[in-house]
């Protein structure tokens, strides 16, 4: 079986990036959902904790059970409680969705700022506070969410400017529906390093934290290191004969003898399909041939290589984002600190 391995100092040297922005590492809620981007729930948690981290955000109310201990508060951004946790916290996506939230849930309402994908319109913040108040829930946040942080445009500055008139306006609305004070956040990672002075009550921090950020170059952050590195084991060598093909379909044609191995590494693992006979590894290995559900096949004959230590040059080969190639990776591939 493959194996993963995840590097604690570089890590560490991400969030410590990131508190320099945040100006304190209580306002970093380090965002764990989908198996904390493919590097392991459970691992990533147990290290934010060593480091002081305090809050995380994830997707599930079963996600956020399994990490209840590490942290003071956990935001689930799509899910309806089970039960009452003090330390949970659930997102109101869409006004239809309130009623369904138990009486007394802590909640935070996402409005829609312009991405026009999840919460609620500008136009409904009335009636949402009303419909929380009527159900008797708690609610102690509004955020939302920004489309295109990462790209350099004025995009970024009219959903900033949109969601300070959200906030005015939920201010007025907690005082007249005897809400207490509000907390308001609006920046995942990007967001985050595109503010000047970051004031806000906290960020949503996913891919920074991660080392795998990808920026236009005016906008490049210095220092950010990627965590997760993939190995894979040999499984068979043999020699192929200048013009032989390997593979399903025979796809690749060797153009001398060569020695080529197989590895336990297949797009059942997570190794996405599409690189087939187009990728080369961090070592200059060439993959060759399809890669097939539970194998793929390099131009080595070493016993263990390295298939990647940073997905964002794998992203590229594939023509993706570093979001797809983590999360891609199944959650029984074992994760090793080191
Ligand atoms: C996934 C997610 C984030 C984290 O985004 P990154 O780009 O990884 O920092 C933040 N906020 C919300 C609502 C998300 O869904």
């Amino acid at each position: 079986m493959a194996y993963i391995t995840l590097n604690k100092n570089n890590f560490f040297n991400n969030l410590d990036i990131i508190a320099k922005q945040t100006k304190t590492k209580d306002k970093i809620a380090l965002v764990l959902k989908d198996n904390a981007y493919g590097h392991g729930l459970k691992e990533m948690a147990t290290l934010a904790s060593e480091y002081g981290i305090q809050k995380a955000v994830v997707r599930t109310d079963a996600e956020a059970k399994s990490i209840e201990k590490f942290f003071e508060y956990i935001l689930v951004l799509c899910d309806i409680p089970t039960n009452n946790c003090t330390k949970l916290r659930y997102t109101i996506n869409d006004l239809a969705t309130i009623h369904l939230f138990p009486k007394g849930t802590l909640v935070e309402l996402k409005v829609d700022s312009g991405m026009h994908r999840n919460g609620i319109a500008m136009s409904e913040l009335k009636s949402a506070f009303c419909k929380i108040k009527e159900n008797e829930l708690i609610l102690e946040a509004v955020f939302t969410h920004h489309r295109s942080a990462d790209e350099l445009s004025s995009e970024w500055f009219w959903q900033k400017n949109t969601f300070k008139k959200i906030k005015k306006e939920s201010i007025a609305l907690a005082k007249e529906f005897g809400f207490g004070a509000l907390r308001f956040h609006s920046s995942n990672s990007a967001a985050l390093f595109r503010h000047t002075s970051f004031d806000e009550d906290m960020a949503r921090v996913g891919i920074a934290a991660y080392g795998c950020m990808q920026f236009p170059n005016a906008l490049k952050i210095e220092g950010l290191q990627p965590i997760l590195s993939l190995y894979a084991n040999k499984i068979s060598s043999r020699e192929l004969h200048k013009g032989e093909c390997i593979g399903y379909g025979g796809t690749y044609e060797a153009k001398q003898n060569c020695i080529v191995s197989n590895y336990n590494f297949g797009y059942a693992d997570g190794f996405l399909r599409n690189l087939s006979n187009r990728y080369t590894t961090p070592k200059g290995v060439e993959l060759v041939g399809r890669i097939s559900m539970d194998n793929s096949s390099f131009l080595s004959d070493d016993e263990e290589i390295l298939v990647f230590n940073d997905a964002r040059e794998i992203a590229t080969s594939a023509d993706t984002i570093s979001y797809e190639i983590l999360t891609s990776l199944k959650s029984y591939i074992k994760r090793d600190i080191i």
